[in-house]
């Protein structure tokens, strides 16, 4: 049986651009990116069972309560959660599971898997977070506001993270999360096991 994959758990303030770094990183097709369930409305361009799968109140209730979900919260009065199947699925054939959520989320999936990777990204600074937003344009003035709010929350709790990072030229943001996802794979806890197959016939 393959080795289980490792949990990848990835935050950020909204518009730190973690889409834009791990559309980079998921070129590797050992790399499954894990589709989360919204009930906001979609943005324009964003595909369902793509971007996300958009669902009804009701029918992500209904998955809550059937213990679909691996973890779930509510951001800007929305629900957002990870269906549960497809990453116990992946992980278990041996494939590693990126998770893009947001920090109350990615506090639970620590609390149930502990071996998860847990990596922040930073935007250089407030203000330059804001400007991306803007610059976006996805969002109503008032909606910006409120999501550089949540930013500055979600900032102060980086540091219950194991790496954090910054993303300001998106290259080397992109080779520094490859680089945090090697090393990781080569911690003892993860790659112990190989001192003794290279001591095997020793
Ligand atoms: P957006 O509306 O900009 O797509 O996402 C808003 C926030 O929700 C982002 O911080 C994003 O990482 C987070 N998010 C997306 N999917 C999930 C999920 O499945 N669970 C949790 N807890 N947060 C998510």
């Amino acid at each position: 049986m393959a080795d289980k994959g490792l949990l990848i758990v990835v935050s950020g303030p909204s518009g730190v651009g973690k889409g834009t770094v791990l559309a980079e990183i998921l070129k590797d097709e050992n790399i499954f990116y894990s589709v989360s369930a919204t009930t906001r409305n979609p943005r324009e361009g964003e595909v369902d069972g793509v971007n996300y799968h958009f669902l009804t109140k009701e029918k992500f209730e209904e998955l809550i309560a059937d213990n679909g979900m691996l973890e779930y919260a509510t951001y800007c009065d929305n629900y957002y959660g990870t269906p549960r199947k497809a990453v116990e699925d992946k992980l278990a054939e041996g494939k590693d599971v990126i998770l893009e959520i947001e920090v109350q989320g990615a506090m639970n999936v620590k609390k149930s898997f502990p071996e998860a990777m847990m990596v922040f990204i930073l935007p250089p600074s407030v203000s330059e977070l804001r400007r991306r937003l803007n610059k976006r344009g996805t969002e109503t003035e008032e909606v910006v506001n409120k999501r550089v709010a949540e930013a500055v929350g979600e900032i102060k709790k980086a540091e219950n993270y194991d790496y954090v990072m910054i993303n300001g030229d998106l290259d080397e943001a992109v080779e520094t999360l490859k680089s945090i996802i090697i090393a990781e794979k080569q911690t003892i806890k993860r790659a112990g096991k190989i001192i003794g197959e290279v001591l095997e016939n020793a």
